[in-house]
This record gives C-alpha cells, sequence and structure tokens, in this order.
C-alpha cells in the first residue's frame, strides 16, 4: 500500500443548498510509517494562523470538523450508495486568494456541476473547491486517518493539475483574483468509489455545525513540485510584511458522540498487515 505525497480528497455538502467544496489534502510523506506521537508532535510545533488560534480558544460545539478518522471504529453502512458527481467545466469562474487558502469557484446558478448520492439527501451544486497544505509534505490534512504517515512513492504530475499550478503566481497576494475558465476537479477525485461520512462543520469560521463531510478512502497522488508551488502563495497583501501560506488547516477536533459510517466492508487487519504479500493474492499492478 502506498501513500503518498498526494492529496486526499474531500467533499464537503452542506444542507445549504449549492454549497459543495471538494477540498484536497496534502498528505504525508515520511519514508517510514511513523507513530501518531511523531506525527503530533511534529505538527504540533507549527505557528497556527491567527484564523485557527483565536478559534479555538472559543469552546467548540458537539459536531466540530476536521476529526481523526479511526479505520477500526468506523461503521460499515449498507445504505451508503456511491457518489455520483458530474462537471461541467465551462462553469469555472475564477480562482482567487482569500488571505488562508485558494479558491476555485464555479458558477452554481444551474445544475450543471452536481454532486449526488451518497449520504446526501438532496443534490448539491459546487461551488468551489480549496486546498489545506503542510509546509513540508509530511502533514498538511485536515481529516487524518489513523493519524498515521505512511511510506512514500512518486506522486504523479496531473496535467490538469497543472493548469491550476500555473496560474498560482497571478494570485500571490491575499485579495488577488483572477479569471480562469474551464477547469475539470474531476482529474483530483480518486477512482475508487469508497468513502466515509459523518456529521461535522466547516473547519474555517462561523465553523457552521453543517456540513456532511465525505472523505474518500483513496487518497489522489500529487507530484512534490506541484505541492511546492501551492507554497509559493502568501497569507499576505501586497506590501505587508510576507508571510508564507502553508499550515493552512484547522487542527483536529474530538469526535464526541458521533459515528463515522463506511460506505466500504474493511477489515482493521488487513489494513495495517498491507505490506505483506499473499501469495495467493499477489499485489494488483
Ligand atoms: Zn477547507
Amino acid at each position: 500500500m502506498v501513500m503518498m505525497s498526494r492529496l486526499r480528497a474531500i467533499l464537503q455538502a452542506s444542507p445549504c443548498k449549492s454549497l459543495w467544496r471538494g477540498i484536497q489534502i496534502p498528505r504525508s510523506m515520511p519514508v517510514r510509517p511513523c507513530s501518531l506521537y511523531t506525527c503530533t508532535y511534529k505538527t504540533r510545533n507549527r505557528a497556527l494562523h491567527p484564523l485557527w488560534e483565536s478559534m479555538d480558544l472559543v469552546p467548540g460545539g458537539e459536531r466540530q470538523s476536521p476529526i481523526n478518522i479511526r479505520w477500526r471504529d468506523s461503521v460499515y453502512d449498507p445504505d451508503l450508495k456511491p457518489l455520483t458527481i458530474s462537471y461541467d467545466p465551462t462553469t469555472c469562474l475564477h480562482i482567487w486568494n482569500n488571505g488562508y487558502s485558494f479558491l476555485v469557484e464555479f458558477e452554481d446558478s444551474t445544475d450543471k456541476s452536481v454532486i449526488e448520492g451518497g449520504p446526501l439527501e438532496h443534490n448539491y451544486r459546487l461551488k468551489q473547491f480549496h486546498f489545506h497544505w503542510g509546509a513540508i509534505d509530511a502533514w498538511g490534512s485536515e481529516h487524518t486517518v489513523d493519524s498515521k504517515c505512511y511510506p512514500a512513492e512518486l506522486g504523479k504530475h496531473h496535467k490538469e493539475l497543472q493548469k491550476l499550478v500555473d496560474i498560482l503566481p497571478s494570485i500571490k497576494h491575499k485579495d488577488t483574483l483572477v479569471e480562469f475558465g474551464s477547469f475539470d476537479p474531476s482529474c483530483l477525485m480518486p477512482t475508487c468509489p469508497d468513502y466515509w461520512t459523518y456529521s461535522g462543520s466547516l473547519t474555517t469560521p462561523p465553523l457552521s455545525e453543517s456540513v456532511t463531510w465525505i472523505i474518500k478512502k483513496q487518497p489522489v497522488e500529487v507530484d512534490h513540485d506541484q505541492l511546492e508551488q501551492f507554497r509559493t502563495l502568501l497569507f499576505t497583501s501586497e506590501g505587508e510584511k510576507e508571510q508564507r501560506m502553508v499550515d493552512n488547516f484547522r487542527p483536529l477536533q474530538p469526535l464526541m458522540n458521533r459515528t463515522v459510517r463506511s460506505s466500504f466492508r474493511h477489515d482493521y487487519v488487513l489494513n495495517i498487515q498491507t505490506n505483506k504479500q499473499n501469495p495467493n493474492h499477489p499485489p494488483a499492478k
């Protein structure tokens, strides 16, 4: 198994119609597996962006995000059907630096780019997607899965993602926006249909507890150099002292009284022994 310089794709759908966010999470790159302690320790020393620093002093609600998903504790729900996602690349409008991430926004007045199925009762229109990333490849995701970093393998160069990367220099500073037509975000979606879902919140103010989180099991691999380009963006406006846009993710929140459901059957033992070869079932090529 292979987890690596990759983005874990996360769909975030809220009951508010037409708010759907596809969120990408860069994950992990260490050469060997590391313990929860190691990962926590590494990220604990990062400087929190003021956006999250002040918010985390406020007592949270009961369904805040992000969380650590524990594979073993997630509950298979056979009623969770596959998600259906359709995109119309021409609905892509622009890309802007909002001071803590960059957002690609879509025209959402009609049902041209929609997600439906899975745990969702209605269909949702794609409104925007954005990313969270770390200062280095060892962390960066908001949600974590089993609190672990995984062994590295080379990521892939995404041609469609490169379109995005190429335009980043023009939105280097906070509050800059440029037109960005015809982007197909489906390259950022893993092909495997399996996902986890739980009830959570926005991870930026106002932290509204109105989000159905859908986290794909399969992360998307990306090229280290493409991720490195994300880190050339700035939290700051032109003229201000430059602050690199890195570690723009909210810290983990307690699960409280919630259950994470999975759309797939799983066996925890298999999950932790993925590197062992079974002679009857050689690894897929
Ligand atoms: Zn986000």
